[in-house]
């Protein structure tokens, strides 16, 4: 080779390397600036804009256009072109085209010529003026969301490898600027959205980031709520004052997923409900949301719907439901500790009287006082219930067995004293069943039951006692059912099924017999023939004392009647039941009876109890008083048992006074019960009223009691009570 060929190589060589240096450089230098451009926190637009121009210059371009299709006509909109000086105008008319005129949507890459095109491409082309192009898609979430046309007008142009190459770097460019802009903009629109719709919910809500436990946002009542800035505070910041030992779901590994608990707050004096849920935050970090919603409103209504489930309303004490449900926890722990426990069954006796007599207010005031007086006894304070009316349960618990003794003790004194009520000493005793849980039974319902059943027991055996379950004689509830429902039977059919028998009663000088006492005896068609003992706690209870006690009435002055009429002229006494005595027309009814069956008034003798001593004694005195006026005589009956009140035979001005049996039992060696009997003979001598003794079963007794001031004696001795045809052929004569 010649040194001029060969350096007329060596420059042409050397100037086509100077020029691609030139080119290479030229191209760095429109990347550089297409980054910069990148790099500015300008809006999508304005970068794209000055990206097409840089481009455009570069390439030495006719126009370039970006432009996104959109569903309304005319199908394109163009974002952004850019156009050559002077060579403008045409590229506009991409704006005017429809939708029809458009050719294809490519995914592709397309390069066209002119020349080559056909269909609707060349009516793009024509339109637009444009000789050659290379339109290319810019792809967001895998389908094009706008396409860069590069256009060519004045020459056919060739679309090079290299310049294709740098046309796809370009249109990569601002596919990523695009993407960040959307990213971006999603993030911010869904972060606003959030923090509107967080900010109004009502509740405190916040973000916590589950690994550096960073609140990454706090709406505005958790600031409130809090006290504080949140923002860049740690979850436990938020749960520190009040929560106690609270401990967030963040800090606490065992919970998972979703999680909530309910929190009393000290310090705020409210309750909520603390929400944890697991989420992805808008940036993508795993974060746990926590919601705190004061709930106290409804905790307190859930607290007043339970404790009127559970409670008494009157007394405040659990009521029968929570009895049971505590009752089965009690026994199974008695199970497990092999111990027993207690169940006692309370049963105010003749609590009916107060009602009638003072009022339901003055009843209601004293369960009340019982209740509170109750629950005074620590050991049983939340063991107490009300179970019925008049009726307490109280459950003395297996670990507290050896103190039973003591609790008993406690609840008889509580009914040793009077309740202060309207002004008023008030006695009321109680009757109580005992049941061993374990021993009697391992099953609420049948523990109740047995307790029901030992509680009767203690009616019938006179009230004011308490009786331990009996596991030989069951009178069961069935068996109570039935005598009441044969009694009202017995009622109803107009008492026929009760007789009177009569008990002789006799002068103690004379010996000889003055009358005798009417008692009832039940001879049930259905249940056989019953003493009163068996049947009048419960007549009481259910009020049918009034009409029994008004039948036995009529029945002796009818006999008494028919004495007096053959010239017998004979005391007969005839119990009144308290019930009865409470009744506002107790003073007609006794002088319709009397009219009616025209018995001579003076011959009667009227019985009341001392039980009369729990009600209003003003009242009670009033009562004897009208009933007095009509002519008959009143007896004290059963004196010394109960709550005997010297005072109150003085204040209601009795004619007879009968002491109980209990006294005579031991007479014969008993120096309290003679010094007993001689007080009251002495005292009833001033009064003016005459003693009769009732249970005389021997001579030794009646001898005994011939060195006292007593008048009349009443017992087995002279006569047990017998019926009207036996003892008018005894004792009357007839
Ligand atoms: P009470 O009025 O004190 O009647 C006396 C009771 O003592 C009678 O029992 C009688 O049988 C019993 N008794 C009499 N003498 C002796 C004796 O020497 N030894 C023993 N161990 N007992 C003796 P009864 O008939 O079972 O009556 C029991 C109670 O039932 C009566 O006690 C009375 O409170 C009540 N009762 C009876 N009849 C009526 C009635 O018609 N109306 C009302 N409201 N109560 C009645
Ligand atoms: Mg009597
Ligand atoms: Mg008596």
């Amino acid at each position: 080779m010649n040194r001029n060929l060969e350096s007329k190589i060596y420059e042409t060589d050397f100037y086509r390397m100077e020029e691609d240096m030139k080119k290479q450089l030229k191209k760095n230098r429109v990347i550089t600036e297409i980054l910069q451009k990148l790099e500015e926190d300008v809006n999508f637009e304005d970068a794209v804009e000055s990206i097409l121009k840089i481009v455009g210059e570069y390439l030495e371009l006719s126009g370039i256009v970006v432009s996104k299709m959109i569903s309304e006509e005319p199908g394109f909109s163009v974002i952004r072109r850019w156009e050559a000086d002077g060579q403008g105008g045409d590229i506009d008319n991409i704006s005017k085209l429809s939708s029809a005129d458009l050719p294809p949507v490519a995914e592709a890459v397309t390069v066209m010529r002119a020349e080559d095109a056909s269909g609707k491409q060349k009516i793009f082309m024509d339109k637009c003026n444009v000789k050659s192009m290379m339109a290319v898609p810019i792809m967001l979430n895998n389908a094009p969301a706008m396409f860069a046309i590069f256009i060519e007008k004045e020459k056919e142009r060739e679309w090079d490898k290299e310049t294709y190459d740098f046309v796809l770097d370009v249109c990569k460019m601002i596919q990523s600027i695009l993407y960040k802009r959307v990213s971006k903009n999603s993030l911010v629109s869904s972060y606003n959205a959030l923090k509107e719709i967080l900010s109004n919910i009502g509740s405190a809500v916040f973000v916590i980031d589950k690994y550096s436990k960073d609140i990454l946002f706090a709406n505005e009542i958790a600031l409130r709520m809090s006290g504080k800035n949140l923002l860049e505070k740690k979850c436990y910041d938020f749960f520190h004052n009040g929560y106690n030992e609270f401990r967030c779901k963040s800090c606490n590994p065992h919970r998972t997923g979703e999680y909530f608990e309910e929190v009393y707050n000290e310090g705020r004096h409210q309750w909520q409900e603390i929400k944890f849920t697991d989420i992805s935050w808008v940036d993508g970090r795993e974060v746990s949301l926590c919601v705190v919603t004061d709930v106290t409103e409804k905790k307190k209504y859930q607290q007043r719907i339970e404790f009127q489930a559970n409670n008494d309303f009157l007394t405040g004490l659990y009521n029968r439901m929570r009895c049971e449900e505590d009752l089965e926890i009690c026994i199974r722990k008695s199970v497990e500790t092999k111990k027993q426990g207690l169940l006692l069954f309370i049963d105010l006796d003749d609590f009916k009287n107060i009602n009638d007599g003072l009022g339901h207010q003055y009843g209601d005031m004293l369960l009340r006082m019982i209740s509170m007086k109750l629950q005074e006894i620590s050991e049983i304070e939340k063991r107490c219930y009300r179970v019925g009316g008049d009726e307490f349960i109280v459950i003395i618990e297996p670990e507290i067995r050896d103190k039973a003794s003591d609790i008993l003790k406690r609840i008889k004194d509580m009914f040793a004293s009077p309740w202060y009520l309207n002004g008023t000493e008030y006695y009321c005793t109680m009757s109580m069943g005992i049941v061993e849980f374990l021993g009697d039974s391992q099953d609420v319902n049948d523990l109740i039951k047995k307790a029901d059943i030992a509680m009767y027991d203690a009616k019938r055996g006179g009230k004011n006692q308490c009786v331990y379950y009996n596991r030989g004689e069951d009178i069961t509830i069935e068996e109570n059912l039935n005598l009441e429902k044969n009694m009202r039977y017995a009622v109803s059919i107009g008492c026929n099924e009760f007789e009177i028998y009569i008990q002789p009663i006799v002068n103690m000088k004379t010996e000889k017999c003055i009358g005798g006492e009417a008692l009832v005896r039940w001879n049930s068609g259905k249940l056989g023939f019953m003493s009163p003992g068996q049947f009048i706690p419960m007549a009481e209870n259910l009020g049918l004392i009034t009409p029994i006690g008004e039948y036995v009435l009529k029945q002796a002055c009818m006999v008494n009647k028919k004495w007096s009429d053959m010239g017998h002229d004979m005391r007969l006494n005839v119990n009144l039941s308290i019930i009865q005595l409470l009744r506002p027309d107790v003073v007609d009814t006794i002088s319709e009876i009397m009219e009616k069956t025209g018995v001579k008034r003076s011959n009667m003798v009227l019985e009341v109890t001392e039980s009369l001593a729990i009600n209003d004694m003003g009242r009670m005195k009033e009562i004897i008083k009208d009933i007095k006026k009509l002519g008959v005589r009143i007896a004290l009956d059963d004196f010394g048992t109960g709550y005997s009140s010297l005072n109150y035979i003085k204040k209601m001005d009795m004619d007879i006074i009968k002491v109980d049996r209990t006294f005579i039992k031991d007479i014969v060696d008993d120096d309290y019960a003679q010094a007993f009997i001689k007080l009251i003979t002495e005292l009833s001598a001033v009064l003016n009223a005459e003693v009769c003794v009732e249970g005389v079963e021997t001579i030794e007794q009646l001898q005994t009691l011939k060195s006292t001031n007593v008048s009349m004696i009443q017992g087995f001795y002279f006569g047990r009570p017998m019926p009207v045809s036996e003892f008018e052929e005894k004792f009357v004569g007839l």
